[in-house]
């Protein structure tokens, strides 16, 4: 009967899947949305099929937690609280201190709540939802997993940034990267579709979702990623630039009348990237649309998004001095095989090369021609199931 949460709490929303475990199967999953920002939303799916939402202020993420076991009593989903023997919590920032996933104790909560300057918007709401559940659940075991912790790995070479090197040392000013857990999830995956050990492969993971990320794992590894001290670096994102020059920042905010350097940095988080670019939207759906209908700037976005990636995985082929397997893993990634085309077709020079008909899947496949020298798959990512394992193997 061990029941097992992944929960992913963001500054004011909750998100959250029930497995069945070890089958790990999901018997619910939901979001709370708008915490503290009134009209908050709790949605719930559980059963065969069954759905339940409800709007109401929720004031923050302890009064989200105690709805959820309300409910999840009231439906029946669990009969007693005690049958939930796991609790896997997602969180941004591990910083330098955790290499990998954690059980969750007084010390642990603390610490990631002083990490909280690497990821002022979710490092808190991921404190205060642990102390929750260690309250309420203090009889499950609690695991921290964090989204930092596979990119431990990378070597200096290219963690450091080349600035004066007392900012690493005085501040862990370096990259950290994210969606770890996503990259080593696909990686492991693909070195089992290879049939190979993981640490005879050289891979490159391609996590495009909302937020986006490329990493070169060598040998089992994460040895570079494209996200920096923040998710706001790497390739062209829904509503994030990615690289640019830091010196358009001085130039904007004079140009803008803005003050607030963090109003520009919310620019560049929140109204940039394919949004930013299109005008359209942030999501690749609109954007694939309105280029379907000739609109050029959302043409421009998708030109703009396939070049960022394609510089990307030339980077890390360069990094690794190889690829045997390049993955595509996460809402465009998996989905889009137009993406995935307008990517790969013009670096046939890397021998890594695409089969259209294999292609043409939402589904777990390879998708690279029989004449490829390089491996390509589509690979769905599971973030949440990650975590529960995570959750079991420390039990
Ligand atoms: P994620 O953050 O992983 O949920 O990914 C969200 C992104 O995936 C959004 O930009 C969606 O437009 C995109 N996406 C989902 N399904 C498709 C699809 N069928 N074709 C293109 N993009 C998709």
């Amino acid at each position: 009967m061990a029941k097992t949460f992944a929960i992913n709490a963001g500054s004011s929303s909750l998100k959250f899947q029930l497995f069945q475990m070890p089958e790990e199967e999901v018997i619910a999953k939901g979001l709370v949305e708008r915490i503290g920002i009134g009209n908050s939303i709790f949605s719930i799916e559980y059963g065969d099929d069954q759905e339940f939402e409800m709007t109401e202020d929720i004031d923050d993420h302890g009064r989200a937690v105690e709805l959820l076991f309300d409910k999840l009593q009231e439906f029946g989903i669990v009969d007693d609280l005690e049958e939930i023997t796991g609790v896997g919590h997602r969180v941004v920032a591990g910083g330098e201190d955790f290499k990998e996933s954690t059980v969750v104790t007084d010390a642990v909560i603390e610490r990631v709540d002083e990490l909280s300057e690497f990821a002022p918007l979710h490092n808190p709401a991921e404190a205060q939802v642990m102390r929750v559940f260690q309250e309420k659940l203090s009889n499950a075991t609690m695991v921290a997993v964090f989204d930092t912790s596979f990119h431990t790995t990378m070597p200096a070479v290219n963690y450091v940034y080349s600035l004066p090197y007392e900012y690493y040392e005085d501040f862990q000013a370096r990259k950290y990267g994210a969606h770890g857990t996503s990259h080593q999830f696909v990686a492991n995956r693909a070195a089992e579709l290879v049939g190979k050990p993981i640490e005879e492969l050289k891979i490159i993971t391609c996590h495009l979702g909302n937020g986006g990320s490329i990493t070169a794992v060598d040998g089992g590894k994460s040895v570079d990623t494209s996200m920096g001290f923040t998710p706001l670096a790497g390739i062209t994102m829904g509503t994030r630039t990615g690289d640019i020059d830091p010196s358009l920042i001085p130039f904007l905010m004079d140009k803008l009348g803005i003050d607030d350097v963090n109003e520009m940095i919310n620019i560049f988080n929140k109204k940039s990237g394919l949004l930013g670019i299109s005008g359209v939207s942030s999501d690749m759906r609109d954007v694939e649309g309105a280029a379907g209908e000739g609109n050029e700037r959302a043409q421009l976005a998708l030109d703009i998004f396939a070049n960022r990636v394609q510089k990307y995985i030339g980077q890390y082929i360069a990094v690794m001095n190889g690829v045997d397997v390049i993955v595509f893993t996460a809402g465009i990634g998996e989905n889009s095989s137009t993406t995935r085309h307008r990517i790969m077709d013009p670096i046939s020079v890397f021998g890594a090369l695409l089969d259209p008909e294999r292609n043409d899947t939402r589904k777990e496949a390879l998708i690279s021609s029989d004449d490829s020298d390089v491996l390509i798959y589509n690979i769905p990512t599971n973030e949440e199931v990650a975590i529960a394992r995570e959750v079991e193997r420390l039990k």
